[in-house]
Parts: C-alpha cells; sequence; structure tokens
C-alpha cells in the first residue's frame, strides 16, 4: 500500500499542505463525479464522429505544397464538423492561434457599411485592435466596418433594453464571448447563450451570430451551435487541442459562413481545397480524441483550487462548487506577494522550465505589470497549467488547464506551499 503523503513528500509539499489538500477533496467527490461523466459523454461524441467519418490510417498522413485532396485534413474538419453539429468546419495549422481564427471569422463574414455588435460587454482584449476599438493598422474599422456595444447589466446578466436599441439595419455579425476571459463578469452557459441568441434573432433573424468558443468546448453536453449559433471559433492550444497539438485554430459552423473564412486565409477560388497539413494530423487526431478527459482535468484542478482558496477565506470566480462553463479560475489573492507566491508555485510544479522564478513584467497592450507562471509543452498553451494576472488591485490570479488531474493537484499543492512559505496563509487554525 502506498502510503499517500510519501508521493509529495519527496516534491517538497509539507505535510500541513498535503493533509489540508486531501481534507478539501473529501468535499468534491460529487462534483468530479459530474465532471467525469461529461468527460464520458463527449469522449463518446467524439468517438462517433471518428467512426462515422471512417477515419484511417492514411488520414495520418499529411500533405505538402499546395495540400491538395488532403484527406486528413477534410476528414479531421468533417471529424469537428460533426462533434460540434456544424455544417462545415475550417481546422488548420495556418491558423496561427484563437485571435487569429476570430480576426478570420470577423473580416471574412463582414463587409465595407455592415456593423458588428458585442451584446455582452467588451469582446476579449486581443480582438481591440481587430475591432478597432484600439486604432489599428488593419483593423476592422479601416475597412469601414463599424462596432457596436451594449454593456452588461452590473450583475453581469444581459440588459436586453440596451441589446434591443444596439441593433440597426446595419447590424450583420453579432459576437458573443462565452468566457469571461480576463473580465470581472460570468462566463455564460450553453443555455444562457441559447435565450441570448433567441433574443437577437426575434428582433434581427437573419443576422450571423458567431460565438469566441474559447476554453468552452467540452465542458458541457452541448456546444453554442446547437443553440442557434452560426459559428463557433476557438483555438487548438486550449481546450479541442487536447494538448497535444502543437498550434492551430478552428471555426465550425454554417456552410456560407465558413466559405467565407476559407476563401479569407487562403484566396478566393482556392478556399478549402488548399493548405498543406505537413505532419501536423496526428498530433491534431489524437489531440482532438483526448481533449474531453483532458477538459475534465482541468475543470478537476480549477475545482481544487477553488475548494482550497475559498476555506482559506479567499474570494473564487466561480466557487468552488458553482457550476462550470469554462475552465478558467479566478481567485482574489489581495497582495502583490499572494499573486507571486501562487505563480511561483505553479511554475516550480511543472514538467518543463521548473526551475525558473516568474516575475513581473511589462507586456505590451497592458497598463499594469502581468506576473505569468507556465511550464508548458507548446509555448503559451494554456490547457496546459498556467496562470497569470495583472499586479493590480484586488490581485487576481487567473489559471486554467491541467492536462492530468494529479499534475493539476501537484500544481495546486505547489502554489499553496508556496503561499504559506511566504506568509500570506497559515493552515494551524
Ligand atoms: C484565449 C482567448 C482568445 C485569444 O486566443 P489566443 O490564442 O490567445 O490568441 C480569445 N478569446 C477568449 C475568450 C480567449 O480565452
Amino acid at each position: 500500500m502506498i502510503d499517500k503523503y510519501e508521493i509529495y513528500k519527496s516534491s517538497g509539499i509539507s505535510k500541513e499542505v498535503f493533509e489540508f489538500g486531501e481534507a478539501v477533496l473529501e468535499d468534491l467527490k460529487e462534483d468530479f463525479d459530474h465532471y467525469d461523466m461529461m468527460a464520458e459523454y463527449n469522449q463518446q461524441k467524439v468517438i462517433r464522429a471518428m467512426q462515422k467519418n471512417k477515419v484511417s490510417a492514411e488520414c495520418l498522413a499529411g500533405s505538402t505544397g499546395y495540400g491538395y485532396n488532403d484527406l486528413g485534413r477534410d476528414t479531421l474538419e468533417a471529424v469537428y464538423a460533426d462533434t460540434f453539429k456544424a455544417e462545415d468546419a475550417l481546422v488548420r495549422p495556418q491558423i496561427t492561434c484563437g485571435t487569429h481564427a476570430l480576426a478570420l471569422a470577423l473580416m471574412s463574414n463582414l463587409r465595407p457599411g455592415d456593423e458588428l455588435l458585442s451584446p455582452v460587454g467588451a469582446p476579449y482584449d486581443t480582438l481591440h485592435e481587430v475591432i478597432g476599438i484600439r486604432p489599428s493598422m488593419g483593423s476592422l474599422a479601416e475597412y469601414g466596418i463599424t462596432y457596436a456595444q451594449a454593456d452588461l447589466k452590473p450583475d453581469g446578466s444581459f440588459d436586453y433594453d440596451a441589446i434591443k436599441n444596439a441593433i440597426n439595419e446595419r447590424t450583420k455579425l453579432v459576437t458573443i464571448q462565452r468566457s469571461k476571459g480576463y473580465a470581472g463578469r460570468p462566463s455564460y452557459s450553453v443555455e444562457e447563450i441559447g435565450e441570448l441568441i433567441a433574443f437577437i434573432r426575434g428582433i434581427k433573424p437573419e443576422v450571423t451570430i458567431m460565438v469566441d468558443n474559447c476554453y468552452g468546448e467540452f465542458v458541457q453536453e452541448r456546444e453554442p451551435l446547437e443553440v442557434g449559433a452560426d459559428m463557433i471559433v476557438g483555438s487548438l492550444i486550449k481546450n479541442p487541442g487536447g494538448g497535444l497539438a502543437p498550434t492551430g485554430g478552428y471555426i465550425a459552423g454554417k456552410k456560407e459562413c465558413i466559405e467565407n473564412a476559407a476563401r479569407r486565409l487562403s484566396s478566393p477560388g482556392l478556399g478549402k481545397e488548399v493548405g498543406a497539413s505537413l505532419g501536423i494530423m496526428p498530433s491534431f487526431y489524437e489531440g482532438f480524441f483526448m481533449a474531453p478527459t483532458v477538459v475534465a482535468s482541468a475543470i478537476k484542478t480549477a475545482a481544487f483550487a477553488a475548494a482550497i482558496y475559498e476555506r482559506l477565506g479567499y474570494k473564487c470566480i466561480p466557487r468552488a462548487k458553482e457550476k462550470r462553463n469554462d475552465i478558467i479560475q479566478a481567485v482574489e489573492l489581495k497582495t502583490p506577494e499572494a499573486l507571486q507566491a501562487f505563480c511561483l508555485g505553479i511554475q516550480k510544479g511543472a514538467p518543463v522550465d521548473s526551475h525558473v522564478t516568474p516575475v513581473p513584467w511589462d507586456m505590451p497592450g497592458y497598463d499594469d505589470q502581468v506576473i505569468m507562471a507556465a511550464g508548458a509543452f507548446v509555448q503559451g498553451s494554456s490547457i496546459e497549467l498556467s496562470a497569470d494576472g495583472p499586479l493590480r488591485a484586488p490581485y487576481n490570479v487567473y489559471f486554467q488547464g491541467g492536462l492530468t488531474w494529479y499534475h493539476g493537484k501537484f500544481g495546486i499543492l505547489c502554489s499553496l506551499e508556496e503561499m504559506v512559505r511566504a506568509g500570506e496563509v497559515s493552515l494551524s487554525s
């Protein structure tokens, strides 16, 4: 029989931190059963899509040059489409990240004179330059595409009156962000997004509705296309890449939306027919196959951390036992020292770069210094355990990921160890 503490003792975890963690876990058993059930459900969804589309050894081979007749690429796109209940999908290594995928979906589906509407307040930071909220070379604004925004109510709920007032004859595309990102508002469930879509369609049925699906894939049974969205967009170094995809992004949805995006990514006349997959297909397929269980690991890690820090009196968003709509966890750490100690712990627990010390730095595009902890196999991958936060009150740390629950657990125990060492928390009550 293994003495469970022995597992962690030689990794520098003190007995009091270990025991605190075990006590917290006792309370999470039912929640973990639920996350496992979600993984089980979504795993079958992916397997069924792979079998239906006859994924074969040839699909893993890859192409070069123009990439004509790339069976692996085309079949993978069909697998994504079936899993997410889309008519079609674009899943490419040439889409470099989530921001690129979102910019591509917007720029290809809007035309000069159209207006873009965000009914959920300001979109994710990196989209500000894409839209031209912050003036930027090549933005939608430079092409004569305007932007309107309906802010949320103070409690984070939709302001239906403001949304109604913001919709006009030029409103062409509506963008809804599922995950809170770095904002203080809640992340929305697929059901909530469905209600918002129904309201918007009641006013303007023909409008194109896009959902920024980053961090949301496989968290629930359904995806936003099943409640009326036209397009969902995401990054392969987040949930759907399963930690194995080394780069890439996807757009899934209505055929016409995907065709627009494909023609913008390559060229009119070429569309989806070109784009070599090189040697990347095995990681895309295997990553998508792994994604449901990896997402469950990340959610368990987030819930474990929330339960620990809630018990220590910190405000956690979402709360430990709250229903989760994405893999992001925020903890209000209150002091810059606590934020740095937390990040140091996450870094120390990483499989890669565990020997480096994260320090706050002036990141382009941010007003405050930012500290980041990441010891990832894939650069910037946030389905791997990672944490960051701006050095400003209330010193929120945002973290996400965990390829395996056991690594996630270890990382969170390391963060607690560093918090104790820094004198930020005391476990002897
Ligand atoms: C991560 C993220 C993005 C941008 O993705 P990158 O891959 O970092 O460019 C956009 N929206 C949301 C909600 C995100 O979480």
